[in-house]
């Protein structure tokens, strides 16, 4: 999601662009991803991260608006078992509401009420290597070993946890994440409970299924999904959402966010070779999809100052 976008931005700007991949698309955690614009494990006080997301929000309506496939803009729920002051990103969000309870659902103390864009990511991202090539881009699904191999004036460095290998950065580790797909009984808003005493509840329903997770298991590289978990996923969402007491499983999977300690790397770096650049962007964690195409904005914005 971080390099298909930041080559689409590139090419808008008119430039060439080569996106090489170690992984087939539907291979990596882009693929995986719920994916819904919330920017999850992003605290407030990066003045950065607002306008990412606020910027990913805006293209993502876009899309929706324009019919790109699987995009859709969704009403939300996020309860909260105690109250909380509106977020931070909340000026990135046209209709929030902030609603306090009085005891019509126990355990719940307020909630807050927004609609956001959501993501179905296997067209989405088959969409964007279309937009890529269609637009003179080159894709080549071939590891790079070092980026100092890389004869180009400027590499863009979008390798999520590979970036851990390819960038040396040891703050770069997994954020393991598993979800249960079911089908779907008719349910159209997504509900989010994040501080279920168990892990995090949620529940976002999409064209053909549901979404059910989830899990945040930082260090973990395994991507078996467990089956036991899979279950604590299905009572937890069936708790939040009863009407999903009969919804069928139709799947289960585990992805590795690309976390980082610090948070995500976008910033320019002199390449090896002279007069040559590296813009890192990766570590996005839990919200590449929410943040990346204001990410790749400030890329093509670093990438044509140099
Ligand atoms: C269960 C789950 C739910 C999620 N839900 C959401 C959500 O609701 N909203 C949201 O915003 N985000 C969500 N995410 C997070 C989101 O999936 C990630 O933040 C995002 O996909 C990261 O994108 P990326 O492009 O950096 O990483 P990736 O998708 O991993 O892509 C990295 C690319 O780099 C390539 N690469 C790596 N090393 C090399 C190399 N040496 N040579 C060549 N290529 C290389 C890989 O092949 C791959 O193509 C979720 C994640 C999980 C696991």
């Amino acid at each position: 999601m971080i390099g298909l976008s930041c080559a689409v931005r590139l090419l808008e700007a008119g430039l060439a662009v080569t996106v090489r991949c170690a992984d087939a698309t539907e291979d990596t955690v882009s693929a995986t991803a719920a994916a819904v614009w919330y920017p999850s494990g992003f605290p407030a006080g990066d003045a950065r991260s607002l306008i990412w997301a606020r910027a990913g929000f805006d293209q993502l309506a876009r899309d929706a608006v324009h019919g790109a496939p699987g995009v859709t803009m969704r009403r939300t729920r996020m309860l909260l078992r105690r109250p909380a002051p509106a977020p931070w990103w909340v000026p990135a969000v046209p209709d929030f509401r902030l609603v306090e309870h009085t005891g019509q659902q126990p355990g719940v103390a307020q909630e807050w009420q927004f609609t956001v864009p959501t993501v179905e990511m296997r067209p989405y991202l088959r969409w964007l290597v279309q937009r890529v090539s269609s637009g003179g881009g080159v894709l080549e699904r071939r590891p790079v070993n070092t980026l100092d191999d890389l004869d180009t004036p400027v590499v863009v460095n979008a390798s999520g946890l590979g970036a851990r290998t390819l960038a040396a950065d040891d703050a770069v580790h997994p954020i393991r994440g598993q979800i249960v797909l079911v089908s779907n009984p008719g349910i159209e808003t997504s509900v989010r409970d994040e501080n279920h005493p168990a892990g995090p509840a949620y529940v976002h329903p999409r064209s053909t299924d549901i979404v059910l997770g989830g899990t945040v298991e930082p260090h973990r590289y395994d991507t078996t999904p467990d089956p036991g978990v899979t279950a604590a996923i299905l009572e937890r969402c069936r708790a939040l959402v009863p009407e999903l007491a009969h919804a069928r499983v139709l799947g289960q999977a585990a992805g590795l966010r690309p976390g980082r300690a610090g948070g995500i790397r976008l910033e320019v770096a002199p390449g090896t070779r002279p007069g040559t650049h590296v813009v890192h962007n990766y570590g996005h964690g839990g919200a590449g999809v929410t943040l990346a195409w204001g990410c790749a904005d400030e890329t093509a914005r670093i990438v044509e100052s140099l």
